[in-house]
């Protein structure tokens, strides 16, 4: 697979993509990525990319021609599938991964300043977005972007089931784990997972899993694939949430977010 980016900030995507497990995919041969410079298709000596807005406004634009001219030379001679990163797009999901995943060739177009021109967009295959927020600009998403879809690339990560058995990819939020030691500052490992009976094992899974999405996040559970016991059970947890403290292990939500700090 092959991935471009098109940015006037290339040089933000080595660090990142030469770690891990996008760095051994592409040591491994599986993923090509190169980072284009923006800038080289400019024509003046200040290689400009950025211009002031028709009818005022705050700030500067993306200017139409460089970003033309790069997708005409680089969508010449081979085809790709031309992802915009922009915060209008559709948000970035585990399925729009699943199937970008399956692409030969896509090329990232990311945005500094304002945002792009608008006519910049009739170069779009896809618009994403990976949030609804504003960073400062399209490189840090295309990293999301990539990171994302190249552990669902054959090949890439070790064992092929740790990408089938996780978050979001069956409509459910992954079950609790636990690594050594069993019981930690008073803290337990469920007794299940000590046992050693593979079958108690997986149903206990699968039944935190549903139970978890059901307390966490409800909205995914229209398009699980559950039985109709399994709905009864995410149905119980779903109320039991509205009354009960339910995690041990929970993660901070988000009616902490605007507490004051008293640990100081
Ligand atoms: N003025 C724009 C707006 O209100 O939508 C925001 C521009 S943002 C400061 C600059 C660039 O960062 C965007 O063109 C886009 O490429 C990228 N960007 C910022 N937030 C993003 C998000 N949530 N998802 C994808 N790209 C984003």
């Amino acid at each position: 697979m092959r991935i471009e980016t098109l940015s006037v900030f290339p040089q933000m995507f080595e660090p990142a993509m030469s770690l891990s497990i996008i760095g051994r995919a592409r040591a491994a041969g599986i993923l090509d990525f190169v980072a284009h410079d923006l800038r080289d298709w400019t024509h003046d000596r200040h290689n400009t990319t950025d211009d002031t807005p028709y009818g005022g406004g705050q700030g500067q634009l993306m200017k139409v021609e460089p970003v033309f001219e790069a997708l005409d030379d680089l969508t010449g001679a081979e085809p790709a599938f031309v992802v915009f990163l922009v915060p209008q797009g559709i948000p970035f999901t585990q399925e729009i991964a699943t199937k970008l995943a399956t692409r030969e060739r896509l090329i990232m177009v990311c945005g500094r300043y304002e945002g792009f021109d608008e006519r910049v967009y009739t170069r779009a295959d896809l618009c994403l977005s990976v949030g609804d927020y504003i960073l400062t600009g399209g490189e840090l998403p295309a990293m999301v972007v990539t990171d994302a879809l190249i552990r669902l690339v054959p090949g890439v990560l070790g064992d092929a089931l740790s990408s089938v058995d996780e978050s979001f990819t069956a409509g459910l939020l992954e079950y609790p784990q636990y690594t050594r030691p069993a019981t930690y500052r008073g803290l337990d490992v469920p007794d299940v997972l000590l046992g050693g009976n593979h079958a108690l094992i997986a149903d206990w899974q699968r039944k935190q899993s549903i139970i978890r999405t059901a307390q966490l996040r409800p909205d995914l559970l229209t398009s699980a694939d559950l039985t109709s016991a399994e709905r009864m059970m995410a149905g119980e947890a779903l109320r039991e949430t509205q009354t009960v403290h339910h995690m041990q292990t929970e993660p901070v939500g988000e009616d902490r977010l605007g507490e004051d700090d008293q640990r100081q």
